[in-house]
């Protein structure tokens, strides 16, 4: 492969020696990237802020053995009402760990890299209640895990659901009922999330149905990763 150019969203970073850092990314077409950022952390690097965790990037990589190399970084979103607004750094730091979590390194996922600028998107035009959440069931759903929510998802019967257990698959009926409890208005929230409303869903102000439903995101999202995601206490 050698030199290669391809855009991505920087995920996290960690300092290599005396001025370097080791740079995560998750690319369009090369799925997770590590790559080598020499010279970013002097005052007059020529990278200058462009490789801080969610700065938007076209790059040009130099194909290494296990790490690649960075040479060229052209910011293509600076978020910045993201980075001043410490509130919507949490969130999105939540974001991009959770990507970090399911990327696969070298496998393109043209569609987690584009779900997630978008998010990112999102999240600087406006601080919504259900962002998060919504990247969450979305997250899922790209996953393979999109919740059962149009009937119980342990017996197929139709409301109502007054439960939601994303090891049995969604939503249940209180025959089937187990693990928390959840109100039709969060369902239908869920539903209009992963049912082609999301617009809608993001326009919600902040009610007790969505603060169950970022609840309820969490927690399957933390169940599919088997690890609490360390920066959502945060946003608590
Ligand atoms: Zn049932």
């Amino acid at each position: 492969m050698g030199l290669y150019r391809d855009q991505g969203v920087v995920l996290r970073t960690i300092r290599l020696g005396e001025s370097d850092r080791i740079v995560t990314l998750v690319t369009q077409a090369h799925g997770k990237v590590r790559a080598v950022a020499k010279g970013v952390r002097k005052t007059k690097s020529r990278f200058g802020g462009r490789l801080e965790p969610t700065s938007h990037v076209s790059l040009l990589l130099y194909e290494g053995r296990e790490l690649d190399i960075v040479t060229q970084a052209e910011a293509l979103d600076h978020f910045k009402a993201i980075r001043e607004d410490l509130d919507r750094l949490a969130r999105a730091t939540t974001m991009l760990e959770a990507v970090d979590q399911v990327a696969q390194e070298r496998q393109p996922g043209a569609r987690l890299y584009q779900m997630l600028v978008g998010g990112l998107r999102a999240l600087a035009a406006r601080n919504a209640p259900l962002l998060v959440p919504a990247f969450f069931l979305k997250l899922l759903a790209l996953e393979g895990f999109q919740p059962v929510l149009d009937g119980c998802a342990g017996c197929g019967a139709p409301e109502p659901l007054v439960a939601f257990d994303l090891t049995v698959g969604g939503a249940l009926c209180p025959a089937c009922a187990r693990g928390p409890r959840v109100s039709p208005e969060a369902v239908d929230l869920m539903q209009r999330i992963l049912d082609g409303g999301l617009a809608g869903a993001l326009n919600e102000p902040v009610t007790p149905a969505t603060a169950e439903v970022a609840t309820l995101a969490t927690r399957a999202m933390e169940h599919h990763l088997e690890r609490r995601l360390r920066s959502v206490t945060v946003l608590d």
